[in-house]
C-alpha cells in the first residue's frame, strides 16, 4: 500500500473536514489547524473520525513538520502560515486536488464567475434521470473529498471556485465547463483580471486529447484567454449570438436551442429555468450530457422539469397581484444584470450590501426600462444613488430586511414584481446570502 504521510489540513470548513476524513481513511497521520474558531458540527465530525485539531491559531512548529499541506480555499496566499510553509517547500494542494488523486471516477467540473451552481445542479439532475451513478459536490453541498471517502460514485459533478483551482496540480476533469468570466474577487488576484482568468483556465490545464472543454462563445474574456492558451482537449462552444458547429446555440429564427451533436432542437419556452443566463446554463448542461451519450429525450425532459434553486430567481409568492422574487445569490453586478434582463414585469428592485468594487453603469438602460422604484438596503448604497438618480424616479433607503420589504410592497402596484437582486455581498446585515434570502422570504410572508 501507500506510505502513511504526515498531513496538515489548513482550515476546518466543509472542504478541510472532508479532506481530513479522506486522509485518515487512506491511513495518513492527520492534523487539522484553523486560524479561527471551528463550528461545533465540524468538531463533532473530526472527533467522530478521531482526528486531532486546533482552532484560533496555528501551531507553526508542528505544521512545518508535515510532508503535505491541504489548504482550504478561504485561506489567502498572503497568510503568514502559508508563507512559512512555502518557504520550507512543503507541497501545498487543494482539497479538490487531494480527492482527485484518490479516485478513478469520471469528473465533470463546472467553474466560472456566475452560473456554476445552476449548471452543476442541472447536469446532476440530467445524469440522475439517465440512471447514472453520480454524486454532486465541491462548492455545493458535500466536499469532493468527503464523497470520495464516504459515498463513492462512478461520476462526480463538481462545482469549483477559482480559489479551489489555485492549488490544483494534476486535476484534469473529463468534462470541464467554464460558464463565463466577469471580474469578481479581484482582491485575491492582485486586482489583475488576467490572474483571475488564468485561475479559471486551470480547469483545463491538465486535460488530455480525450477530454472535453465546454465554454461560452459569447464571453469576451473567455475568448481572449482562449486565443493565448494551448488547449489540448476537445472544445465545444455554446452561444446565444451565432450558430456554432460543435456545441449548442440559440436559434433566433426558430426560437429554440440546438445541441449540434445531433441537431436536436429544444424550444426555449420548455426550459424550466427562464432567462437568457439560464438558456446558457441549460445549453452547457445539455452538452455535458450529450458527451456522456445520454439520450436527447432524457435531456429534454430533465431541462424542462428542473425545480428552481433557492435564492436564484426563486419565486416566493404573490400578494395582491405583486410577485416577490428572491435572487439573493446575485452578489455581483453581472448576475443582477441577467436577473433584470429575464424580468417581464415592472419592478421594484431591492439592491445593495457590501460593494466589491461594483460598476453599475451597464445596468442603466435596463433599469431605466424596467425598474420603477429602487429600495437600497445595506452598507454601500451611495453609488446606487448617484448612478440611478435621474434614471429611476423613486430611490429610498432601508436599514433592515423588514423595512426593505415593507417599503418595496408599498411602492409596488398590481402586476408589478418585487425583486431582491442585491448585486452585493451580504456580510453587512446578514450572515451570508442564504440568510439574506431567507429573511426576505420570511418578511414577505409576514406582509
Ligand atoms: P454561482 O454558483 O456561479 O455563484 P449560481 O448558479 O448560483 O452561480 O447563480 C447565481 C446568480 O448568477 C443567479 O441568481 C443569476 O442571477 C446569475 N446567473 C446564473 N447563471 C448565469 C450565467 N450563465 N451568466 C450570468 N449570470 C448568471
Amino acid at each position: 500500500g501507500k506510505k502513511s504521510l504526515n498531513i496538515t489540513v489548513l482550515g476546518a470548513g466543509e472542504s478541510g473536514v472532508g479532506a481530513a476524513i479522506l486522509a485518515v481513511k487512506l491511513g495518513h497521520q492527520v492534523f487539522v489547524s484553523d486560524g479561527g474558531p471551528i463550528k461545533d458540527s465540524f468538531k463533532a465530525e473530526l472527533d467522530a473520525a478521531g482526528i486531532e485539531y486546533e482552532e484560533n491559531g496555528h501551531d507553526k512548529a508542528r505544521i512545518l513538520k508535515s510532508k503535505l499541506v491541504i489548504k482550504s480555499p478561504g485561506i489567502p496566499e498572503k497568510a503568514a502560515i502559508i508563507k512559512a510553509i512555502r518557504q520550507r517547500r512543503i507541497e501545498v494542494i487543494s482539497e479538490i486536488e487531494f480527492a482527485y488523486r484518490n479516485t478513478d471516477a469520471t469528473i465533470v467540473a463546472v467553474t466560472g464567475s456566475n452560473g456554476k451552481t445552476t449548471t452543476a445542479s442541472l447536469i446532476y439532475h440530467i445524469y440522475k434521470k439517465a440512471g447514472l451513478n453520480v454524486g454532486l459536490g465541491g462548492n455545493i453541498g458535500n466536499s469532493f473529498a468527503k464523497m470520495v471517502a464516504e459515498d463513492p460514485k462512478e461520476i462526480y459533478v463538481l462545482e469549483i471556485s477559482s480559489f479551489q483551482l489555485d492549488d490544483c496540480v494534476y486535476f484534469a476533469p473529463y468534462i470541464a465547463i467554464l460558464t463565463n468570466i466577469t471580474p469578481d474577487h479581484l482582491d485575491r488576484y492582485d486586482y489583475k483580471l488576467e490572474n483571475y482568468v488564468d485561475s479559471k483556465f486551470r480547469i483545463i490545464q491538465k486535460q488530455e486529447k480525450t477530454d472535453h472543454f465546454i465554454y461560452c462563445a459569447d464571453d469576451p474574456e473567455t475568448l481572449k484567454a482562449f486565443a493565448r492558451k494551448k488547449i489540448k482537449s476537445n472544445a465545444h462552444a455554446f452561444s446565444y449570438n451565432h450558430k456554432v458547429d460543435d456545441g449548442a446555440y440559440w436559434n433566433e429564427e426558430q426560437q429554440h436551442i440546438t445541441l449540434t451533436i445531433d441537431e436536436d432542437p429544444m424550444n426555449i419556452e420548455d426550459l424550466a429555468l427562464q432567462g437568457k443566463h439560464n438558456a446558457y446554463n441549460s445549453m452547457a448542461a445539455g452538452m455535458a450530457s450529450r458527451l456522456l451519450n445520454i439520450r436527447k429525450e432524457t435531456i429534454r425532459e430533465s431541462l424542462s422539469d428542473f425545480d428552481a434553486l433557492e435564492h436564484r430567481l426563486e419565486p416566493v409568492m404573490e400578494i395582491h397581484g405583486v410577485e416577490f422574487i428572491n435572487d439573493s445569490k446575485a452578489t455581483n453586478v453581472n448576475s443582477t444584470f441577467y436577473a433584470l434582463e429575464s424580468m417581464k414585469k415592472n419592478l421594484v428592485w431591492i439592491v445593495g450590501g457590501v460593494d466589491k468594487g461594483n460598476d453599475y453603469e451597464q445596468l442603466i438602460p435596463m433599469v431605466g426600462q424596467k425598474v420603477k422604484a429602487i429600495v437600497c438596503l445595506g452598507k454601500d448604497v451611495s453609488k446606487i444613488h448617484t448612478e440611478f438618480e435621474g434614471v429611476v424616479e423613486t430611490i429610498t433607503d432601508a436599514h433592515s430586511m423588514k423595512e426593505a420589504v415593507t417599503a418595496a410592497y408599498k411602492l409596488a402596484t398590481k402586476g408589478d414584481a418585487v425583486l431582491l437582486s442585491p448585486a452585493c455581498a451580504s456580510f453587512d446585515l446578514f450572515e451570508n446570502y442564504e440568510d439574506r434570502g431567507r429573511q426576505f422570504k420570511e418578511e414577505v410572508r409576514n406582509l
